[in-house]
């Protein structure tokens, strides 16, 4: 089972690289209009890396030696898979739906649209969503204690530093537009928070 849930995580983070890398190409091509990149979003962002990907694998080569290994069942896999096709749906649905509009770090691009249909209809920060869970589906299906939850307390890091300054960066940007935006819309789960 051990070996059966770290094939699914590792085919479901090259499902993802295949969904980012497009995007990632046409990124490049954007102009940028307004630059908030900092160290400590670039940092994170090194951080979210090193987590999500580089952990899970580091500890698959056996350099953890069986330290804070946990079993591993049927139940967890299954639910590991379930929450692992969520985000796969969800990081899918959020980049169609920004699409010119997004980048890696924080930046407004030359002719920048405020986003407000598909899933930004419901939440804010449907990306991020996706990215938490993400963490989520690592610490169902990689079991240990340290390189399972690596990937979440990233995310969580990343999430925490980005959101006020994401938010302020398009206030400044879209004004009343993006205050209306925020009132009728929660940040991660759709009429929750
Ligand atoms: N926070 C969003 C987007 C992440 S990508 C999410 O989790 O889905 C980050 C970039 O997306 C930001 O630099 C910003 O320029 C852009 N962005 C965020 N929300 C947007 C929106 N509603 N419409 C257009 N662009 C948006």
């Amino acid at each position: 089972m051990i070996r059966t849930s770290f094939i699914i995580w590792a085919l479901m983070l090259v499902t993802w690289c295949a969904m980012r890398y497009p995007a990632m190409r046409r990124a490049r091509r954007q102009k940028t209009r307004v630059d908030r990149r900092s160290t400590l979003d670039i940092s994170l962002l090194v951080t979210c890396t090193f987590g999500l990907v580089v952990m899970p694998i580091v500890w698959r080569l056996g350099i953890f030696d069986g330290f804070a290994d946990r079993a591993q069942g049927i139940v967890l896999a299954i639910l590991g898979t379930l929450t692992g096709i969520a985000f796969l749906w969800l990081f899918r649905r959020s980049h169609k739906d920004l699409g010119k509009n997004w980048s890696v770090t924080l930046e407004v691009r030359e002719g920048h649209q405020l986003v407000t249909g598909g899933v930004y209809a419901h939440v804010r920060h449907p990306m991020y969503a996706s990215f938490l869970l993400w963490g989520i589906t690592q610490a169902l299906l990689i079991p240990n204690w340290i390189a399972g939850l690596a990937g979440l307390v990233a995310v969580m890091a990343l999430y925490a530093v980005r959101q006020s300054r994401e938010e302020a960066m398009m206030r400044d940007t879209f004004g009343a537009e993006y205050d209306a935006y925020c009132a009728r819309t929660k940040r991660l789960i759709p009429g929750v928070f």
